[in-house]
C-alpha cells in the first residue's frame, strides 16, 4: 500500500524527515516544509491515495481519524477559525500526489482562493 517513488509515503516510512504533530492508526499529520499560514499541517493517510477522488465509503474509518485529528490539531493550536483545504489535481494546485488535507489557520484568509 506504498508508492516507492511517493514523497509523502517516504515521510510514513521515516525516510524523509518531518516535523510530526499527530498520528492516528490510518492517518499521521506534520508541518508543511513550506507554511502559508502561521499554522499549516499536513494530514495524510498512512497508505498511498492520490487524492480525495480515490475515497469511497470504503475509507470511513480512515475518513473519520482525519477530521477528528484536523480538529484535535486546531485545538492544540489554539485555532477558533481554520481553513481545511485537499487540492485535487495539477490544476487546483495539487502537487503531491499522495491524498492530504491542509489545516490552515493563524490569521485572516479571503474567499474565494486563488
Ligand atoms: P499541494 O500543493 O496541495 O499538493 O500540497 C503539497 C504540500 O506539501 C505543499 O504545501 C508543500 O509545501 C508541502 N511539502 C512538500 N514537501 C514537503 C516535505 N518534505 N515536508 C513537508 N511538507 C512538504
Amino acid at each position: 500500500m506504498r508508492d516507492p517513488e511517493c514523497l509523502f509515503c517516504k515521510i510514513v516510512h521515516k525516510e524523509i524527515d518531518s516535523t510530526l504533530v499527530s498520528e492516528s492508526e490510518r492517518a499521521l499529520a506534520f508541518r508543511d516544509i513550506n507554511p502559508a499560514a502561521p499554522t499549516h499541517v499536513l494530514i495524510i493517510p498512512k497508505d498511498h491515495l492520490v487524492s480525495v477522488r480515490e475515497l469511497t465509503t470504503a475509507h470511513g474509518e480512515l475518513i473519520g481519524e482525519i477530521f477528528e485529528l484536523a480538529a484535535q490539531i486546531a485545538s492544540d493550536e489554539g485555532l477558533e477559525d481554520y481553513r481545511l483545504v485537499s487540492n485535487v489535481g495539477p490544476g487546483a494546485g495539487q502537487s503531491v500526489f499522495h491524498l492530504h488535507f491542509h489545516v490552515l489557520g493563524g490569521r485572516s484568509m479571503s474567499w474565494p482562493p486563488g
